[in-house]
């Protein structure tokens, strides 16, 4: 075990509700050492990658206040989940787990879909030609795996 800053300043400064110390461990790069609920920074650092799998429920990397990047940054999940879906499937994954892979990997197609369209109608611009490229890979997708998407 390294000990910098020693065990004691690894514990949480703060106080319970009834006046006692937390003694929690203290969440990493926070000044007092505090515990996540004290620290108001519950939940895993920025950046941290644990159980990340294919990325669809990553935290977004950018701001998405605008349409067009709620629209790329599903995308960018889409294709990441689909790389991983492939990549699970040459690896001989379970069916269970294939299909909840589906599964996700539909929804988002539809929500994709939804976006684009109230983008379309938002900007003015046709959107057609990305539908018909995402149907069309969806299609192919469906079709290599004879699985109906
Ligand atoms: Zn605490």
């Amino acid at each position: 075990m390294s000990s910098r800053g020693g065990p004691a300043s690894r514990r949480c400064a703060g106080k319970r509700a009834d006046g006692s110390p937390c003694r929690g461990w203290a969440k990493r790069g926070v000044d007092p050492p505090l515990c996540g609920p004290h620290s108001g920074r519950a939940g895993p650092p920025v950046g941290n990658r644990n159980a990340y799998k294919h990325g669809c429920y990553a935290r977004p990397t950018r701001d998405l206040t605008r349409i067009e990047e709620v629209v790329s940054d599903l995308a960018d999940r889409q294709a990441q989940l689909t790389a991983y879906l492939e990549a699970r499937l040459a690896d001989g994954a379970e069916v269970k787990e294939v299909a909840r892979l589906f599964a996700l990997h539909g929804q988002n197609a539809s929500r994709l879909g939804r976006l684009l369209r109230d983008q379309r109608a938002l900007s003015g611009d046709s959107a057609d030609g990305l539908l018909r490229a995402i149907g069309q890979a969806l299609d192919e997708l469906s079709t290599e795996l004879g699985i109906e998407l």
